[in-house]
């Protein structure tokens, strides 16, 4: 039986979505319908620690459903190339000025597909095809789109990194601690002069200080962009510091920690750009977006992320953010006590970055695997300065802000260190290959999902 056959035929505990009408979905196509509700059953049952996951609400699911996917309108609110837009305009201009009052921005433009869209809009706002941009190194911890080579940031820009690997002799993260050092980046900044400066990353544990890294692009000459994808949920509720007062621009995804649909926005500053007095930088972020990258926006989505920013602003999701950190620091001591080897020692935010080889002896890639049939979903990950491949590296990432939206607190994380624990102890090497013992992966399997079904922690969207 294949992994997708036996989704489909674990039917013991039935769901069914709040979100959309499943009904006519069945009518018109059963074998979508079938994966779908296979799909809401596996989400439901598992404990999801991919730290750029989460589950979005009912109310989102339900604006993403909607005929605003019907409506095609180039342009912005006010300026459209097509008829009978008053309404999608009206959409829009509520996105636009929540995303600004919660974050305390100049300026909005939801319309990205995504953060790799949208950080693209901020490349073709801020430089020319042969500019420089210094963002974090991939393995270090950065994203493909902030100047890796195999990117279209790294093939279109000149490009130098931060971060810590001695073989490529890669700087501006402590050795020791694998803290960044800021005096070490202000270094390479001096050196390499980039136009263009990306603070943020995916797997960093820590607090990112925009103020300096503002210092920093400043001395230099350079634009700062804030790419906050992972943690734009802990800055609206407080507990990461801010870069809107520090950087240029600001490029996020909504579907991270923010509990939205699956898109991308930017924000920006009012401000007149480097190379044209002349130009503001909100006008160039908007065309960069349209029509330089894109074509018509997804309303649905934007209709979608209108209610996310609408939900976001409420003290509940304060309190989520909070316990999404206190839940990250948690489980982090939970897996220390344990004597587990965290990258930094630990975490200030959602994340974790384990060293699995240095703390079990086994890679990130078996060991995620292992955990995946004992039904907890984390991803393999680098490590800083990894002696090991990308594609079977040395680390692993968890996060939780998933757990948290289904209502884990403390007492759950004890739970999680304690299966990772169970789980490690299950593999075994074998020759070239990892091996793990079936009894020991399906007892806690059953834990796992015992917990999962308990009514203590329903899934937002989903019911059973
Ligand atoms: C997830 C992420 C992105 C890209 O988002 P996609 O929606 O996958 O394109 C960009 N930057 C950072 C830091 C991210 O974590």
């Amino acid at each position: 039986m294949t992994v997708v056959e036996a989704a489909l035929s674990d039917s013991d505990v039935p769901f069914v979505s709040t979100a959309s009408n499943f009904e006519k979905l069945r009518a018109v196509d059963p074998e979508i319908y079938d994966l779908t509700v296979a799909e809401v059953r596996r989400q439901a049952t598992i404990v999801r620690l991919i730290p750029s996951e989460n589950y979005t609400s009912a109310a989102v699911m339900q604006a993403m459903a909607t005929p605003f996917c019907n409506k095609y309108s180039e342009g912005y609110p006010g300026k459209r190339y097509y008829e009978g837009n008053e309404l999608v305009d009206a959409v829009e201009e509520l996105c636009r000025s929540r995303a600004c009052s919660l974050f305390g921005a100049d300026h909005a433009n939801v319309q990205p597909h995504s953060g790799s869209p949208a950080n693209m809009a901020a490349y073709y706002a801020l430089m020319k095809p042969g500019d420089k941009v210094l963002g974090m190194h991939l393995p270090s911890g950065g994203h493909l789109t902030h100047g890796w080579n195999v990117n279209f940031s790294g093939m279109l820009f000149e490009h130098a990194y931060y971060g810590y690997n001695e073989a490529q002799g890669v700087t501006g993260m402590d050795p020791e601690t694998g803290m960044l050092n800021y005096d070490e980046i202000a270094e390479i900044a001096r050196k390499f002069r980039p136009n263009v400066i990306f603070a943020g990353g995916t797997a960093y544990p820590r607090v990112w200080d925009f103020a300096r890294f503002k210092a920093i692009a400043e001395e230099v000459g350079a634009y700062l962009v804030a790419d906050i994808a992972h943690i734009n949920g802990l800055i609206i509720g407080g507990v990461h510091p801010d870069p809107v007062p520090f950087a240029d621009v600001v490029t996020s995804t909504t579907h991270k920690a923010i509990r939205g649909p699956r898109g991308g926005f930017i924000l920006c500053k009012d401000r007149e750009m480097k190379d044209n007095p002349d130009e503001r930088l909100p006008a160039r972020i908007d065309k960069a977006v349209f029509p330089t990258l894109q074509g018509g926006p997804h309303n649905n989505t934007i209709a979608a992320l209108a209610v996310c920013f609408a939900e976001a602003a409420r003290q509940e999701f304060r309190d989520y953010a909070h316990q999404v950190v206190a839940n990250a620091k948690a489980l982090a001591q939970a897996l220390n006590n344990r004597g587990w080897k965290l990258v930094t020692g630990g975490t200030d935010n959602h994340l974790i970055l384990v060293d699995v080889m240095t703390s079990r002896k086994i890679p990130g890639k078996p060991y995620a695997r292992a955990l995946y049939e004992a039904g907890l979903e984390a991803n393999f990950n680098s490590i800083p300065n990894d002696p090991r491949k990308p594609f079977s590296p040395s680390g692993l990432r968890i996060g939780t802000p998933a757990v948290t939206s289904r209502g884990f607190k403390e007492p759950e994380m004890e739970m999680i260190a304690s299966w990772m624990d169970r789980v490690a102890a299950a593999c075994t090497k074998s020759g070239k290959d990892y091996l793990f013992d079936e009894k020991a992966i399906a007892s806690i399997k059953g834990e796992v999902t015992e917990l999962c079904t308990d009514s203590r922690f329903p899934v937002p969207g989903i019911d059973i």
